[in-house]
C-alpha cells in the first residue's frame, strides 16, 4: 500500500510541471503580444492535440506560439447579414431581414 502512495506522489511530481506549462499558455485568439487576432496553423500532426490548443500565429506583429482553446468567455465570430437588395427573393425566402 505504502507503494501505491509513492507511485501516486511520483506520478503527480512527474505530470505537474506539464499540467502548469499548459495553464501558463496564453488563452484564446488574443495575440499576447499586440492583442491582435491570431490565426491557427492546422497541420495533420497537431490534429489529436487539436482539442486542447493550437498553433497560432499573428497575422499584425508576426508572433508564433503555441495557445490553448479558451474554454467560455471568448465572443463567438458574428455573422452579418447582408441584405439581399433584389426583390427576387419575395415572401418565400426562408429568412426576413428587420425592416
Ligand atoms: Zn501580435
Amino acid at each position: 500500500m505504502f507503494w501505491l502512495l509513492v507511485t501516486g506522489l511520483w506520478l503527480a511530481m512527474l505530470i505537474s510541471p506539464f499540467i502548469l506549462l499548459y495553464l501558463f499558455l496564453p488563452v484564446g485568439r488574443e495575440c499576447p503580444r499586440c492583442s491582435g487576432e491570431t490565426i491557427a496553423i492546422r497541420t495533420w500532426a497537431s490534429r489529436p492535440l487539436r482539442a486542447m490548443g493550437s498553433r497560432r500565429w499573428c497575422m499584425e506583429c508576426g508572433w508564433e506560439g503555441i495557445a490553448r482553446n479558451a474554454v467560455a468567455g471568448q465572443p463567438l465570430p458574428r455573422l452579418e447579414v447582408v441584405p439581399d437588395d433584389s426583390e427576387e427573393s419575395g415572401e418565400n425566402s426562408s429568412w426576413k431581414p428587420e425592416s
